[in-house]
């Protein structure tokens, strides 16, 4: 018969702490630390495996689990010498949840399970206090009759409240055994009122209710929205610990505590902790009394924290990571009940890691592997403030949309870009707030603090644009109602209007009402010890998504090793180094887009070249000797010009032309799906003077550079093409230009041309195109959208059920976001193959959002790329993801060596 259930007790586990999957984190930990010899009541751990089985037959245990149960039970009683439900000296145990990943406070825990009328008296004959048994009792019938039955906890809060009114006192601890007797009897009553039963005193049928319980808070509402935000997925569910319970209320010689092996905020090496003395556990978490730090308790206690000290040690070397136990004490006597892999914050992270690596409990390797994407994200960006009161926290919560830049920013609301400028040039700090953004915002997209929309998925241009400037940012808030008109957004019936503060948390993707906090994280001087190793180990290059001169010197201070796409397109509407000549730059390209001839759209981009050529000096500059990707043209003409009247009617009189010719003009450029329509290389093809214009920018500038004794790698790329034929044509022009500049300077000057892989077709007759692409760079948002089929601006109304593992749960993650590399991973590796087989030294890279996606990052690196391009704050994750896949890598490879050696 299949094994349910691990037995663990008396020096002697079933099971070991390689077992979480299966028993869970605290399962697993209980068995290891009763292996190694530690003080562990006894207990038995019910396997995840158990609660896969009753989700997929309809809630229903496994045959064979209660014949389990009831023979551990049995075994837990001859461990403990105590009979549940015994008159005299009863066992009594606690109920806990435990899943293979922490999901701290999200499922159920029941303890004192086993009291009933009998077995109270039991435990106040052998504790010799009434008052203790009676107040454990009070507290399962309250646990039981909440977390299992699912009573409204307010309405035994209130009965609570009101038996310390009729003693008049104000602390638990002040209320008699009397009154926890009158307070069991009122919960039974109010029991029996509302679900018709008695409550029961059948300790195998409270047993079996509390099982369920924890079952069911696998999938309860918090529980499956904490594994979303935290990403895990493809767990079985949670086992479940039935353990001894140990007091530690039973007088001052008792306690209990929570404690690190290292400071989990700074992550210093100190024994970092709290001590209750007289308290359950519940107490501690519930801070309703103020507990003793760990250093009082050496004082006040040198035998006890001598023991606990020693188990500190033991833990650490034998974990060989920080370690976060719960300990109880009975009566002078220690019990550990708890111990897992620490939560610390980003900067601890990199302390500890550094740390132990330096004292030989870790090697280099281990500690850049013990460094997550989001402990570097975190480093980097504001934070609402941690110490604020979750629950204060909540009350101001509006609505939630999509994650798509982490960090959090304060500001008014605002809901045009103008007035986003409008209130910045006043000093106001503002959140821009639109259905969607085009390019025409991006003005007012910089100076706002934060950036939010009601439409658009982690690839839409919101959160593209925002995201090349670290700016906190949330798309796809759907519920939002936003009127323009009125200048106003509501959610449920709450209203935010022009001026109101919000707050964004980008990292989790909510809108709260109001000003909260924000915190600036210090960088920690481990960081840059870790990145080092992270870069002595890496085989991939890692460069930049980078559209202006700052965002490039940002992205090399990020350690960035050149610019993998600069979107020339972006620089069309802001001047980011003299923002006043922003207007004349739009004016440019509006005037190029609305011209009625060559003649006239030539002019308008004369006018556009010097801005070009400048910010490329400033792009070149920065990048000295590191090469430098410069995409040409790409989203749709129609997307710089305005479509409310008003503004084309402004836009005529600067032009000089009549606003009806515009409207006209607009009316043309209007596509049914422009995202297949009229961009990318096609521009280039049908509007060859822009490509002219461009490549002459940018050569110039490279030529400007040089002699200013700069190191110059360009590397010209033509969006979204199609085929080899379409590309030569393109690439013959980028030369004609490109060679004639560079004749005429006398200079010497290298450059590539090459294209982005972003269409199925380009991908498959790759082998045709590389004989004229030098390089390709995987433009993953497009593939991702043309391979799939899923609009990158729109799927944001639906991708989230497709995620969501309580709904259809289809994709593990947002493909978006983390490469879908079943499907479109699948067609970049042949992409990969057929390009180098035609151009073996073909240099491959991706600048899609996925280039700063740690697991894309490593799929990147098996297919082995030259590099990948992240924007400027994702680079140190796309380096440190890099360095992680080669020892992942190399681990893989002694597997492998080890297992073939046993064959043999
Ligand atoms: C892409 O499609 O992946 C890409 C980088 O180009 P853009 O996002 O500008 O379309
Ligand atoms: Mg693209």
């Amino acid at each position: 018969m299949k094994k349910w259930l691990y037995f663990f007790g008396a020096g002697k586990a079933e099971g070991t702490g390689e077992m979480k999957e299966l028993l869970g984190g605290k399962g697993a930990g209980l068995m290891e630390m009763t292996r190694i010899g530690l003080p562990v009541p006894a207990g038995f751990t019910i396997t995840t495996e158990g609660c896969d089985y009753y989700y997929k037959h309809g809630k229903k245990y496994p045959p064979g689990l209660p014949q389990q149960v009831a023979a551990n039970l049995k075994r837990l009683e001859r461990a403990t010498r105590k009979k549940l439900g015994d008159a005299k000296d009863p066992l009594l145990v606690s109920v806990r949840s435990g899943s293979a990943r922490s999901m701290p406070g999200m499922m159920e825990t029941i303890l004192n399970l086993g009291l009933n009328n009998q077995s109270v008296e039991g435990l106040a004959k052998r504790t010799k206090n009434e008052r203790f048994a009676y107040d454990a009792y009070r507290r399962f019938v309250q646990m039981y009759s909440t977390v299992v039955i699912g009573l409204p906890k307010e309405k035994l809060e209130e009965k609570l409240r009101g038996i310390k009114k009729s003693y008049g006192v104000k602390d638990d601890t002040e209320v008699p055994a009397e009154g926890w007797k009158k307070l069991v009897d009122e919960y039974k009553a109010y029991y029996r009122e509302t679900t018709g039963k008695d409550f029961p005193e059948d300790p195998e049928e409270q047993l079996w209710g509390a099982i369920g319980a924890v079952f069911g808070s696998w999938m309860a509402e918090k529980a499956v929205t904490y594994r979303r935000v935290e990403r895990i997925s493809g767990l079985l569910g949670t086992a479940v610990n039935v353990v001894q319970m140990v007091f530690g209320n039973t007088g001052d010689s008792s306690g209990t505590g929570v404690c690190f092996t290292r400071d989990p905020s700074s992550g210093e090496k100190v024994f970092y902790g709290d001590f209750l003395i007289n308290a359950q556990g519940e107490d501690v978490v519930a801070g309703i009394r103020t507990p003793m730090h760990l250093e009082e308790m050496s004082r006040r206690m040198p035998k006890l924290y001598a023991q606990l000290e020693r188990v500190r040690r033991i833990l650490e070397r034998h974990y060989r990571d920080m370690q976060d136990m719960e300990f109880t004490v009975e009566e002078g006597k220690l019990y550990m009940l708890q111990t897992r892999v620490g939560k610390r914050t980003p900067a601890a992270s990199f302390r500890m890691a550094v740390d132990m690596a330096k004292e030989g409990l870790i090697t280099k390797d281990e500690a850049v592997m013990r460094i997550k994407p989001e402990d570097i994200e975190r480093l980097f960006y504001p934070v609402i403030d941690p110490n604020l009161v979750m629950a204060d926290i909540g009350k101001r919560k509006l609505t939630h949309g999509i994650n798509a830049v982490p960090g959090a920013a304060v500001g008014k609301a605002v809901f045009t870009a103008a007035e986003a400028e409008e209130w910045a040039t006043k000093g106001e700090k503002v959140i821009l707030v639109r259905r969607e953004t085009s390019p025409e915002d991006v003005g007012g997209m910089a100076v706002a603090q934060g950036i939010l929309t009601a439409t658009g998925g982690k690839t839409s241009h919101a959160a593209v644009v925002a995201r090349g400037w670290g700016k906190c940012c949330v798309v796809g808030a759907e519920q939002l109602q936003i009127d323009y008109v009125a200048k106003k957004m509501s959610v449920d019936g709450r209203v935010i209007r022009e001026g109101d503060w919000i707050t964004l948390d980008g990292s989790e993707g909510v809108v709260y009402e109001g000003e909260l906090p924000l915190v600036m994280p210090k960088l920690p001087e481990s960081y840059q010890t870790l990145m080092k190793w992270a870069d002595e180990r890496r085989r991939l290059g890692v460069r930049t998504n980078a559209d202006t001169p700052q965002d490039a010197r940002k992205a090399r201070e990020m350690g960035a090793e050149g610019i993998g796409l600069c979107r020339t397109e972006h620089m069309f509407f802001k001047d980011f180094e003299q923002p006043e000549k922003s207007i004349d730059r739009q004016l440019a390209i509006q005037g190029m887009i609305l011209a009625e001839s060559r003649e006239a759209r030539v002019r308008a981009l004369d006018r556009l070249l010097p801005f070009q050529r400048r910010d490329f000096i400033g792009i070149f500059k920065a990048m000295d000797e590191c090469p430098v990707t410069i995409r040409l043209i790409d989203p749709p003409l129609h997307e710089f010009v305005p479509h409310d009247h008003a503004k084309q009617q402004e836009l005529a009189k600067r032009l000089g032309v009549s606003a009806e010719a515009i409207a006209r003009r607009v009316e043309q450029l209007k596509e049914a799906n422009p995202m297949l329509g009229h961009r990318g290389a096609r521009l280039s093809i049908t509007y060859p003077e822009v490509l002219e214009m461009q490549v002459r920018a940018i050569i110039e500038a490279a030529i400007e550079c040089q002699g200013q004794g700069i190191k110059v790698l360009p590397e010209i790329m033509h969006p979204l093409t199609l085929d080899r034929k379409e590309l030569r044509i393109l690439e013959q022009a980028t030369r004609r230009v490109a060679d004639e500049v560079i004749r005429k300077s006398g200079r010497k000057l290298s450059y590539l041309v090459g294209t982005m892989i972003e269409l199925p077709r380009a991908a498959l007759l790759a082998d045709q195109i590389a004989e004229v692409a030098e390089f390709f760079s995987f433009g993953t948002n497009d593939l991702t959208q043309t391979v799939m089929g899923l609009s990158r601006d729109d799927a944001g109304r639906f991708l989230p059920d497709y995620v969501d593992e309580k709904k259809a749960g289809i994709f593990p993650a947002d493909p978006f976001q983390t490469l879908d590399t079943a499907g479109v991973g699948m067609l970049m590796e042949w992409a990969m193959d057929r390009g180098r087989s035609t151009r073996p030294k073909l240099k491959v890279g991706i600048c899609g959002e996925h280039g700063g996606d740690a697991e894309s990052v490593k799929f990147c690196h098996k297919l082995r790329m030259n590099y990948v391009s992240a924007s400027p704050f994702r680079v140190p994750i796309a380096r440190l993801a890099a360095a992680q896949a080669v020892i992942q890598e190399r681990l893989e490879v002694s597997k492998e060596r080890k297992r073939s050696k046993q064959r043999r």
